[in-house]
C-alpha cells in the first residue's frame, strides 16, 4: 500500500486523506520535514496558495519539498496545489512563490472574481468510466504549458480551451476539487501513478 502524504498546513486536508484511503493508499498529514521524509508521494490540497506558500516557508518545508520534487517524488496538486506546483503564476500576490516543478503558467482566480465557483462534467484522459464531476472554486487555469506537459482535460472559455488537468512525469495537477464529490477516480489515477502502473 503506497504511503501518501497530504500537505497539512492549510486547506481541505481531511477530504484528500479520505479520498486517498478510499483509493487504496494510506495517508499521512505532513506538517514537518520529518513527516515528509516518511511518505513516498504527496498531495497538495486546495485552499489559499499564498497562505500555503507562507506556511510551508515558516515550517521549514519549502526546501525539503523542492528537493523531493526534484528527486522525482510523485505529487498531485489540486487548485491552490496546482498553483504551488506551477513554475510561473499570473495574477499572483506580490511576494508569492511557488515550489515549481510543472512547466506551466497558471492564472490565479482565472474564472473571474464574480464567478466564485462552478461545476461541470469533464472527460479526463486516462480516467476511465465516464466524465468526472469537476468542482471549480476560485480556481486557476493553465495559460501556457511547456513541451513535456500532457493536457488531460480542458474547459471551453471565451478565450478558447484552457487546460485544467495536466501531467508532467510524476506531477499531476487539477484546477478543480475531486475530493469533494465522493468520486475517487482522480485520486485512484494518482495512486496508480505512485504505484508506477500508468504510462
Ligand atoms: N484562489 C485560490 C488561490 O489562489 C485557490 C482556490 C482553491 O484552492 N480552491 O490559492
Amino acid at each position: 500500500t503506497p504511503v501518501i502524504g497530504v500537505l497539512a498546513v492549510q486547506g481541505d486536508v481531511r477530504e484528500h486523506r479520505a479520498a486517498l484511503e478510499s483509493a487504496g493508499a494510506s495517508s499521512v498529514a505532513v506538517r514537518r520535514p520529518e513527516e515528509l521524509a516518511t511518505v513516498e508521494a504527496l498531495v497538495i490540497p486546495g485552499g489559499e496558495s499564498t497562505t500555503i506558500d507562507k506556511l510551508t516557508r515558516i515550517f521549514g518545508l519549502r526546501d525539503p519539498l523542492r528537493s523531493r520534487i526534484a528527486d522525482g517524488m510523485p505529487v498531485y496538486g489540486s487548485c491552490a496545489g496546482m498553483i504551488l506546483l506551477a513554475d510561473r503564476i499570473l495574477d499572483g500576490h506580490r511576494d508569492q512563490q511557488t515550489l515549481g516543478g510543472l512547466d506551466i503558467t497558471v492564472r490565479r482566480n482565472a474564472f473571474g472574481r464574480q464567478v466564485d465557483s462552478y461545476e461541470t462534467d469533464l472527460e479526463v484522459a486516462g480516467v476511465a468510466g465516464g466524465p468526472v464531476r469537476a468542482v471549480f472554486i476560485r480556481a486557476p487555469w493553465v495559460e501556457a504549458c511547456g513541451p513535456d506537459v500532457e493536457v488531460l482535460a480542458s474547459v471551453e472559455t471565451e478565450g478558447g480551451p484552457r487546460p485544467v488537468v495536466v501531467r508532467q512525469g510524476r506531477l499531476l495537477a487539477t484546477s478543480f476539487h475531486p475530493e469533494v464529490t465522493g468520486d475517487h477516480r482522480v485520486h485512484g489515477f494518482f495512486v496508480d501513478m505512485v504505484r508506477g502502473t500508468t504510462a
